[in-house]
């Protein structure tokens, strides 16, 4: 299809620098798509941070409350601004380090993307500190900083998501799809890292609640239900198997008594890294084949 382009003089005469809270705004919105992205950004930074229970609690479909507190390293005081700054990171110092990343994030884009379009407090104790830090930013303004007392590691709230961006609110949708959205993700980095104790609240009520044992059975159990935890079959690499040199495999799926309407009880992960991609879960999907009814989908995570 031929797209118009439209030559406006006035468009085009003046190259202007935008102003810092413009380009906030902007680049806000790459990372910060919808509430899900915030839980997802929020819950990477807490698993970074070796964080070994995370609470995850929602309100409104997120666009009133997100909130992820974690038991992980916290932040050093004298860090917090630069925590809240754009592309400033702990995690990556120069351009090689890409290649060898052990860590969910990278790119120091997050927290200030979301403090852009949302009131964020961040409070954060390191483990053996005597005092910690709390900082609040109003939609993208210079942080409030002030020392905290509280418990062990890092509590991120996140209120009135898009509240100074009306246009992406319009393109939300109802609050309950919003909050299975987060559901989604806690559920996914549950059965990712089992090791993690994960605990969802939505609107007062408790969603997802994992013991954070490292079995994968557990936590399968937890987020699918027992039935699920009876069908639960480890995956092993078939002896002689065709390998792929430097590929492991693991993870697990459940036997197809167990099944979905959806596909979102298919997950894969690389390095620990959630991703989502058609063509590995067609191939999951193709492997079901005609052990499932049409339009039945299996559970896994791979
Ligand atoms: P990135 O994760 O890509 O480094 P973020 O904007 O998400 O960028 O976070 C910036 C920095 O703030 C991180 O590199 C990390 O040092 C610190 N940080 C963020 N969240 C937490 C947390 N929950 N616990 C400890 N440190 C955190
Ligand atoms: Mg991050």
């Amino acid at each position: 299809m031929s797209q118009r382009v439209c030559h406006s003089p006035a468009v085009t005469e003046v190259i202007r620098q935008l102003d810092s809270h413009t380009i906030g705004k902007i680049s806000a919105g790459e990372v910060v798509e919808r509430p899900s992205s915030v839980a997802k950004e929020l819950i990477e930074n807490a698993l970074d941070a070796g964080a070994t229970r995370i609470q995850v609690t929602v309100e409104g479909g997120g666009l009133q409350r997100i909130e992820v507190s974690d038991n992980g390293g916290g932040i050093a005081p004298d860090q917090i601004m630069l925590a809240l700054s754009r592309h400033a990171t702990s995690k990556l110092s120069m351009f090689e380090d890409l290649d060898h990343l052990t860590t969910l994030g990278f790119r120091g884009e997050a927290l200030p993307s979301i403090a852009a379009v949302s009131r964020l407090m961040l409070r954060t104790l390191e483990p053996g500190a005597a005092v910690g830090t709390e900082a609040t930013v109003e939609f993208g303004s210079r942080p409030g900083v002030s020392t905290s007392a509280g418990s062990y590691g890092t509590t991120v709230s996140v209120r009135d998501l898009f509240g100074n961006v009306p246009a992406r609110r319009k393109f939300l949708r109802r609050p309950s799809t919003e909050s299975a959205a987060i559901s989604r993700v806690v559920e996914a980095y549950a059965l990712g890292r089992p090791g993690v104790a994960f605990n969802l609240t939505i609107d007062g009520r408790k969603v997802v609640a994992t013991s954070g044992s490292g079995r994968d059975l557990d936590a399968v159990v937890a987020v699918h239900g027992s039935d699920a935890g009876n069908a639960f079959l480890a995956l092993a690499e078939p002896e002689g198997a065709a390998r792929v040199e430097g590929v492991d495999l693991s993870g697990w799926i459940c036997a197809p008594a167990v099944n979905k309407s959806t596909r979102q009880g298919i997950l894969f992960f690389v390095n620990s890294r959630w991703i989502q991609n058609r063509s590995l879960t067609y191939a999951l999907e193709e492997a079901f084949h005609s052990l499932l009814m049409v339009g039945r989908h299996p559970l896994a995570a791979i």
